[in-house]
């Protein structure tokens, strides 16, 4: 592979964070460039929340890495290529744990739904026009596999008119497209948008964000693309209340530690050499890895219930430290927040455990499932954060701030006036409250809110995938035989 490699394997979030520096990025944030992304109090925690996913792997080889049938050594689940459903399931109950120990987006499972889906997508193209992708596809996942590398999936153009195509667009660029072919390889232009943990990556594999048609062409490029390649951009999102990680200090965080990372990712005539190229003019093969792409992906979104995990612990304690824990309908409350996390879960899981096998021996998860699943996720954080902020009370969002604590005339007034019920010292309840905060309303409402409505495709994209799928011809013959209807004309 071409492009800078971090030096050796990557055995922990250590090195992994080792690994990101000194790589003299084009990123942006606040109108500067940053110097340093990983020593960005803004941005470390981003990638804090990516080392987590090497130190579990470490911690606890079952649930986060796998042997690799490429390699044959054990790998990072997240690099890892389905061998089976039970692959599927595993991916999914990391995801949960991952969501559980970091309350946020930890920014692998776009680079892990994408290797997957390019896995038997580029076998069936081969398979079609004789082309050399699968086995280029291959020596690829072996070299991240064995350098332990973390792979961003980059799928979404900036799309400009949405009642155009690709190549009907006023700027060509809008969406990412080949504008040269040479000897050794291709140039790229255009931008990708939303990128999750894109700064944090070392590798981005480039997909089609649509069904393309004849004449779209050059639109319809899958390709791999070192984070160092030269004309890349970084322009980081801002996130609700980011700026409090500038301000010193820890409480007004909420979660001082995680946070997830989207950026804006300009290409700038980069070139890409053809070892590299995995999707190059095949128009017809841009819609059947959308979609393989987005049933892996629609079901990885069960990583929402980790961070609902968090938000129904932080809600039950908030409610503890006020003295309410047992009321009845607090107590009610809860459960709905529980029964509406498992709905998403046993979606997901399900689709997963419905895995069959693809032409090319990997596995995929059941797309009607998956996009169920997204679906929840669209709508239950939502609900599972209003019920939070509702047991929280408003001082959730009226609560002074931790300067406040260390004042010498506000401090001991905030103390005494912010105790909850005997033994709960006020700054626990401002933890607590700062944590729903920041799940519901500051930087990790991103990944747990807004992602969840968006990430993975808008609830429309499911609901079309869902029609499709849905079956409805087969369940009116169901109706029709019981209801006695003999056969009709047309069905
Ligand atoms: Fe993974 Fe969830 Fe983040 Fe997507 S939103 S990358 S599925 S943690
Ligand atoms: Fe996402």
């Amino acid at each position: 592979m071409s492009g800078s490699q971090p030096p050796g394997p990557l055995r922990s979030g250590a090195d992994y964070i080792e690994s990101l520096r000194g790589r003299d990025l084009a990123v942006y944030y606040l109108g500067e460039r940053v110097a340093e992304p990983v020593d960005h109090p803004v941005m470390r925690p981003s990638v804090n929340a990516v080392a987590a996913t090497y130190d579990l792997a470490a911690s606890d080889p079952e649930a986060a890495s796998a042997r690799s049938a490429l390699t044959g050594e054990r790998v990072n689940r997240f690099l890892h290529v389905t061998g089976s459903a039970a692959d599927v399931v595993a991916q999914n109950r990391m995801q949960r744990r991952l969501g559980q120990l970091t309350g946020t987006c930890f920014q692998r499972c776009v680079g892990m739904d994408a290797i997957n889906a390019l896995w038997s997508v580029t076998y069936d193209i081969d398979a079609a026009h004789e082309t050399p992708y699968h086995q280029r596809f291959r020596a690829f996942v072996a070299a991240m596999q064995r350098g332990n590398l973390v792979v961003g999936g980059a799928m979404t153009d900036p799309k400009g008119d949405r009642s155009r195509g690709p190549s009907a667009q006023a700027d060509p660029d809008l969406f990412t497209r080949v504008v040269e072919r040479r000897a050794d390889g291709i140039v790229l232009r255009g931008a990708k948008a939303h990128q999750t943990g894109c700064v944090n990556s070392h590798w981005l594999l480039v997909m089609p964000t649509m069904r393309l048609r004849e004449g779209d062409e050059d639109y319809a490029i899958a390709c791999a693309v070192p984070v160092t390649a030269p004309g890349l951009t970084f322009i980081v999102g801002r996130q609700s209340c980011d700026a409090r990680a500038l301000q010193g200090g820890d409480i007004d965080l909420g979660n001082a530690r995680y946070s997830g990372q989207e950026a804006l990712i300009v290409f700038e005539d980069v070139f890409v050499p053809w070892e590299q190229v995995f999707l190059d003019g095949e128009v017809d093969y841009a819609a059947p890895l959308v979609e393989r792409f987005t049933a892996y992906h629609r079901r990885s979104y069960v990583c929402k219930t980790g961070l609902g995990d968090v938000l129904i612990g932080a809600a039950a304690t908030a409610a503890d430290y006020n003295g309410v824990e047992k009321a009845s309908h607090i107590r009610d409350k809860l459960t709905e927040m529980a029964h509406l996390n498992e709905t998403i879960y046993g979606a997901g899981i399900a689709a997963s455990h419905e895995s069959r096998p693809t032409a090319a021996g990997n596995y995929a998860p059941d797309p009607l499932l998956a996009n169920v699943c997204k679906h929840n996720v669209t709508r239950f954080p939502y609900e599972i954060g209003r019920l939070a902020q509702d047991l929280a009370g408003g001082l959730v969002a009226t609560l002074p701030g931790e300067k406040e604590l260390d004042n010498p005339v506000t401090g001991p007034l905030l103390r005494r006036f912010l105790v909850g019920r005997p033994g709960v010292p006020a700054e626990h309840r401002m933890r607590i409250l700062r944590l729903i905060e920041n799940m519901t309303l500051g930087r990790n409402a991103v990944g747990y809110l807004t992602e969840s409505m968006h990430g993975a495709g808008s609830p429309q994209a499911q609901r079309i995938q869902i029609a499709r799928q849905m079956g409805l011809a087969a369940k009116k013959r169901l109706a029709k035989r019981l209801a006695g209807i003999p056969e009709e004309p047309g069905g």
